[in-house]
C-alpha cells in the first residue's frame, strides 16, 4: 500500500484533500468509507472497560471511525494538536461553556454573537447554573480587560462576528485571558481556517460551524472544537459521551468531503465577496456596508493583521428605505436566496428587522434593520445584477 507524506508542513490546500484520508484496508478503495455501525465488536473480556471512554472503537457516541477521519482533517488544517467533531455548531459552543464553567465562575462574551451563544451565555448557563457573564463590545480590547474579575475562567469572541461582521484582536485579548488565568475560546464560523487560524495567535480554544464554509455545500450540519488534547479531551468526555452531542457518521462523511474544496472555495467567496460589498458602498440607495475588506469598516485594520488570505464571504448592510422596501427589495431578488445559514455554494440573505430583541448592542447604523448576506460561488456579474435590478424595483 502506497505511503502518503502529508503532515503539518505540507500547504493549506494538500492538507484539505489528503488530511484523514487513506486507502481502505479491505478493498482497496482509495477513499475512506462511511460506517454508519453504531457499535464495534468487544474483546474477550470487557468486563474492564470504562464504558465513557474515547479512546478506541466502542460506540458511536464515545467516537467514530468517520468522526476521527474528519478530527485528523481538521486539527491538520488548524496546525492544532486535537480537534472533537459534534452534532452542531452549537453543540461545539455548548462543550466549551459546559466543560469550562461551573457555578459562581464568571465568563466576559462578545455582546453580539451567534444568537445560540448568547442565549447561553446571556440566559441558560446564568439562569439555570450560576455562572456569570458580562456582554461587552471586545472589538475594543479595552472593554474586555475592564470586564475582567478575578473569577473570570473564560473569554468568548466571535471574529468576524455574526450578524454585526464585529472584528476582535485576537492577539490582543489573548494576552489578557492569559495574564488573568482565563481561557480564550474563538468562534472562527465566519472566517474558515483558510482565512483565519485563531490558535495562532493565542486563543486557547477555535470553535467552527463545520455546518458552514467547512462542509460549504448546505446539506449537514456539524460542529468542531479545536485545540490542546487536555482541553479537547475534557470536551470530547463532557460534551459528546455524556452530553450526547455526537455527529451521525454520514455528516462527518459529508463534510470530510466539502472540506477537500475549501480553499478553491474561500478564494471565490473573498472575491466575489470583496467586489460586492465595494459596489453596494457605492450605490446611493445602501445605508451602509460592514464587512472587514473594506477600507472604510471600523474592523479593517485588525481584520488586515489576523485574516491571512481574505475576508470571507459575510457582509451587513441596509437600504435608506423602511423596513418593508427591505422585505420588498429580497422579494425582487432572482438568484440570491431568502434564507438563514451562510458559507453555502449558493448566495444567502436575511433581512434582520428593527425590532430585533438584541438591537441595543448593534452599532447605531444597523438600528433601522440590516441584512445579513452570504455572497455565494455564483458569478459575481450574475450576484451584481440581480442587487441592481431589485433595487431599480423599489
Ligand atoms: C451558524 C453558526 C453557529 C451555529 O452553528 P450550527 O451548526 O448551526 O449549530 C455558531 N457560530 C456562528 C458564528 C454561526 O454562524
Amino acid at each position: 500500500m502506497q505511503i502518503k507524506n502529508i503532515d503539518a508542513m505540507s500547504g493549506f490546500a494538500t492538507r484539505a484533500i489528503h488530511g484523514g484520508n487513506e486507502t481502505d484496508k479491505e478493498t482497496g478503495a482509495i477513499r475512506r468509507p462511511i460506517t454508519m455501525a453504531n457499535s464495534y465488536e468487544l474483546p474477550y473480556d470487557p468486563s474492564d472497560i470504562n464504558w465513557s471512554s474515547t479512546g478506541g472503537n466502542l460506540y458511536t457516541r464515545n467516537g467514530g471511525a468517520n468522526q476521527v477521519y474528519l478530527q485528523q482533517k481538521l486539527a491538520l488544517l488548524h496546525g492544532t494538536e486535537d480537534c472533537v467533531v459534534l452534532a452542531t455548531g452549537v453543540a461545539a459552543l455548548s462543550g466549551v461553556f459546559f466543560a469550562f464553567l461551573k457555578s459562581g465562575d464568571h465568563a466576559v462574551v462578545l455582546d453580539t454573537t451567534y444568537i445560540a451563544a448568547y442565549r447561553l451565555m446571556h440566559e441558560l448557563l446564568p439562569e439555570k447554573y450560576g455562572v456569570k457573564t458580562t456582554l461587552v463590545d471586545a472589538s475594543d480590547a479595552k472593554k474586555v480587560r475592564m470586564a475582567i474579575k478575578p473569577d473570570t475562567k473564560l473569554i468568548h469572541i466571535e471574529t468576524p462576528a455574526n450578524p454585526t461582521i464585529r472584528v476582535c484582536d485576537i492577539r490582543e485579548i489573548a494576552k489578557l485571558a492569559h495574564e488573568h488565568g482565563a481561557l480564550l475560546s474563538v468562534d472562527n464560523t465566519f472566517a474558515s481556517p483558510y482565512n483565519q487560524l485563531p490558535c495562532d495567535y493565542g486563543a486557547d480554544l477555535t470553535v467552527e460551524s463545520l455546518t458552514k464554509y467547512i462542509n460549504g455545500h448546505g446539506d449537514a450540519l456539524g460542529g468542531a472544537v479545536l485545540g490542546a488534547k487536555p482541553l479537547i479531551d475534557k470536551i470530547r468526555a463532557e460534551a459528546m459521551v455524556n452530553l450526547g452531542g455526537a455527529i451521525s457518521p454520514f455528516n462527518a462523511w459529508l463534510i470530510m468531503r466539502g472540506v477537500v474544496t475549501l480553499p478553491l472555495r474561500m478564494r471565490q467567496h473573498n472575491k466575489n465577496a470583496q467586489k460586492i460589498a465595494e459596489f453596494l458602498e457605492s450605490q446611493p440607495q445602501v445605508k451602509f456596508v460592514a464587512y472587514p475588506g473594506l477600507e472604510s469598516f471600523k474592523g479593517h485594520n485588525i481584520a488586515k493583521k489576523q485574516m491571512k488570505n481574505g475576508y470571507g464571504g459575510v457582509m451587513a448592510f441596509a437600504l435608506n428605505a423602511d423596513h418593508d422596501a427591505h422585505n420588498r427589495f429580497v422579494s425582487h431578488l432572482r438568484v440570491i436566496t431568502n434564507a438563514v445559514s451562510l458559507g453555502h455554494d449558493e448566495s444567502l440573505i436575511v433581512f434582520l428587522g428593527e425590532n430585533d430583541e438584541r438591537q441595543y448592542l448593534y452599532p447605531e447604523e444597523f438600528h433601522g434593520g440590516f441584512f445579513r448576506f452570504s455572497v455565494g460561488l455564483e458569478d459575481a456579474e450574475d450576484i451584481i445584477a440581480d442587487i441592481k435590478q431589485a433595487l431599480a424595483k423599489l
